[in-house]
């Protein structure tokens, strides 16, 4: 590669999506990017590496430098600086789409504040590959991310989804995989349809089905293996009895104040929020 094909590139920063586990999962554009970029970001430089050695791309005399969420604030003025002097600069995260629950979006916002040409050569995700192959409806859905690990706050969060009219997508590591069904079959309802695919793209990449109640027990009793999506498909609307309502309050009421407590348990249950207000006071009292 001769450096006057390297400057044929735009000067900007140019995101592109790498493999999520086969490694031919790379667009020809991503491939020419990194062939051609005057300067190299990776949240991983050595998965970048690695990737650039198996397409027989060479890095020559070209930076490749790290960019991750511990040295972001440090190395974006460095970037940018780049990126002002004319020179076109590529990043990748570690896998998949940059800013999909993971670094970029800093990045992102500080090269368009600054007025520079931004662009993305699109690729995999595992949040969209799950939703194609899951079998859950794929019209509607909401990337719910990775959920918190505290039992307390998970719960807080599942229930902010549990209205959704929509297939919802999380991010969730094996070890934790078992408990999260399990709260979500708890806060989101037991019957509700669900999804665990696992190592999408790669040699064990499996899709289970079931209800929510039956993947925790499945996976309360197996040690789920490998990177993991889960999808929950959108709850039937049914009203909930006062006895639920009431659950759910005491739930709330352990962490928040009476008034945030009535304001998300209404907003759950579509009970009114005077009346759920009334109940959660005489169940403060
Ligand atoms: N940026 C990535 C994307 O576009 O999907 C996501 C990065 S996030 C740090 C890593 C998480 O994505 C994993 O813990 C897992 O939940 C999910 N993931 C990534 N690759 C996967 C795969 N091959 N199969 C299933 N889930 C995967």
């Amino acid at each position: 590669m001769t450096i006057a094909q390297k400057s044929n590139l735009t000067s900007g920063l140019h995101l592109i999506a790498t493999p999520i586990g086969n490694a031919r999962d790379i667009s020809l554009r991503a491939l020419d990017l990194l062939a051609s970029a005057d300067v190299l970001a990776a949240e991983d430089t050595r998965s970048l590496r690695r990737l650039m050695d198996i397409h027989g791309i060479s890095l020559d005399d070209r930076p490749l430098l790290a960019y991750h969420e511990h040295n972001g604030a440090k190395m974006r003025p460095r970037l940018m600086q780049e990126i002002a002097g004319g020179k076109s600069v590529l990043y990748a995260s570690e896998a998949g789409t940059p800013l999909i629950s993971d670094p970029g979006f800093d990045l992102v916002r500080a090269a368009r504040e600054e007025g520079h040409y931004v662009t993305s050569a699109p690729g995999p995700t595992a949040a969209v590959t799950a939703l194609s192959i899951s079998g859950l409806p794929s019209d509607r859905f909401l990337f719910a991310g990775f959920l918190p690990n505290a039992k307390s706050a998970r719960k807080r969060a599942l229930d902010s989804v549990a209205a959704v009219e929509a297939t919802v997508v999380f991010y969730e590591s094996p070890k934790r995989l078992g408990a999260m069904l399990a709260d979500a079959a708890e806060v989101l309802g037991s019957t509700r349809q669900a999804a665990v695919c696992r190592e999408l793209t790669k040699r064990f990449e499996e899709v289970r089905r079931g209800t929510l109640t039956e993947l925790a027990e499945f996976y309360q009793e197996t040690q789920a293996k490998g990177e993991i999506v889960v999808l929950v498909e959108k709850g039937v609307a049914q009203e909930m009895t006062q006895e639920d309502v009431e659950t759910l309050l005491r739930d709330h009421l352990e962490t928040q104040s009476v008034r945030d407590a009535s304001e998300a348990v209404a907003k759950t249950s579509g009970w009114p929020k005077r009346k759920v207000y009334q109940l959660a006071l005489s169940l403060d009292a």
